[in-house]
């Protein structure tokens, strides 16, 4: 079966288009009183026009004719999904040509679709027929090689779906209209205590809409990085009844829109993170503290916590020591002596613990101050004996109240001075 054949007198003509795109009817050829003189562009062998019983016009091979892969195997779905796809292209702005082969001979293209200037090339292909998956792969990478993206069509799950950039589409009854069944994601979080986004089918999408949204780059063929491998049906947690069978378990890629490939890049570079940190905390909980916090000099941290948290001026260095205390998550403790509010005893205790991020800086009890990096200024609000520390400028300070006593009388007098003002005359 082919749409497209080579005339004795005309050229190549085209069963899809109604003047066969040489300005001549169909029936000049359909039926014709002697037949007309049609042969096979790839084994020359004679050809014969066909109408099928829905109205489809196409070309077979005349009886004997030779192996050909222009023969056989391709059913009536396979020639209305090549309708169906040249049709969304040319809808989408593209160019669309059937059996559209390499230079080379590489591959052949049931649909090429060619963007205005000539400079995008899209391979459209119903693969309707099985194939082995490592052969798909192989024709695939062939597209890659001369710079052709592919989105191969299947009608049910098999082994090859979801392997290369695919997807799975239903005619309805009358074939009038064709509809993804499968193979388009989106993630995000499935409820609000989940940890991570999930992925989950795309659905009601029209094959229309589909192949434009994969000419015009909406939609991208995408391999998941994070934790989350698997496409989800939101009520039973599991792969979509629709994305697979009995031969078929799982995708390997699928097509999503570019921000949900990026949020899925960022969730698996946040895991990646942890799992680094988890580990660098396992090995040495300073080095850990170091790598979060980006300070490389404790000692110059300590030397600020000390400036400000001495106020005994007999207390030498030697009676504070630091460390990364369990008691305070994986805050840096600087513990000194402090009185504990009777005669001359002397606790100890944290002056204060240096937390490396606003996570760890819940108020533990007996009053343990917290510190941390000056960037989390602004999210200080709601902790309490809040400090924060700037290596830079050598500078450590409370971070409530905000005002400076300054600003604060400035503040009262401006306030005072508005009042006066809103006296009425008398
Ligand atoms: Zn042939």
């Amino acid at each position: 079966m082919a749409f497209l054949v080579r005339h004795e007198t005309w050229g190549t003509i085209d069963s899809t288009v109604p003047d066969l795109g040489c300005g001549k009817p169909w029936e000049t050829v359909h039926r014709a009183r002697p037949g007309a003189p049609l042969t096979c562009r790839e084994c020359q062998h004679r050809m014969v026009p066909v109408r099928s019983s829905r109205g489809l016009r196409f070309f077979r091979h005349a009886a004997l004719a030779p192996k050909c892969s222009m023969t056989g195997g391709e059913s009536i779905d396979h020639h209305l999904l090549k309708l169906e796809l040249a049709h969304a292209a040319r809808a989408a702005g593209f160019f669309a040509e059937y059996e559209v082969s390499a230079h080379d001979g590489s591959w052949r293209a049931d649909v090429m679709a060619t963007s205005p200037d000539g400079k995008q090339r899209v391979a459209l292909e119903a693969q309707l027929s099985p194939i082995p998956p490592e052969e798909i792969q192989a024709r695939t990478t062939r597209y890659e090689e001369h710079g052709v993206a592919v989105c191969w069509f299947g009608i049910t799950p098999r082994p090859w779906v979801g392997s290369v950039p695919s997807l799975l589409v239903n005619p309805n009854g009358d074939k009038s209209s064709w509809a993804v069944s499968a193979g388009i994601a989106r993630i995000s979080k499935l409820d609000e205590q989940a940890s991570f986004q999930q992925w989950t089918p795309v659905g009601d999408v029209s094959l229309a809409d589909a192949v434009a949204w994969i000419l015009s780059g909406k939609m991208q063929p995408h391999k998941p990085l994070s934790l989350a491998k698997s496409v989800l049906d939101i009520t039973n947690r599991q792969w979509p009844s629709s994305w697979t069978g009995s031969t078929l378990h799982q995708w390997h890629i699928w097509w999503t829109a570019s921000r949900y490939a990026e949020i899925d890049a960022q969730q698996d570079r946040e895991y990646r993170e942890q799992i680094n940190l988890a580990m660098l905390r396992a090995e040495s909980p300073m080095k850990a503290f170091r790598a979060r916090t980006q300070i490389e000099q404790i000692s110059r941290l300590k030397s600020l916590v000390l400036q400000q948290f001495n106020n005994n001026a007999t207390r030498s260095s030697a009676d504070f020591h630091i460390r990364i205390d369990s008691n305070y998550a994986d805050g840096l403790a600087f513990y000194g002596y402090r009185w504990n509010g009777s005669g001359t005893g002397r606790d100890i205790k944290p002056l204060v613990v240096v937390c490396p991020d606003i996570l760890g800086g819940r108020r533990w009890g007996n009053n343990v101050p917290v510190a941390f990096p000056a960037t989390y200024r602004d999210q200080l609000s709601g902790i309490k004996d809040a400090w924060l520390f700037d290596l830079e400028r050598n500078l450590i300070w409370a971070a409530e109240p905000k005002s400076s006593i300054v600003s604060a009388a400035l503040a009262s007098w401006q306030s005072a001075t508005t009042d006066d003002e809103a006296l009425p005359e008398r």
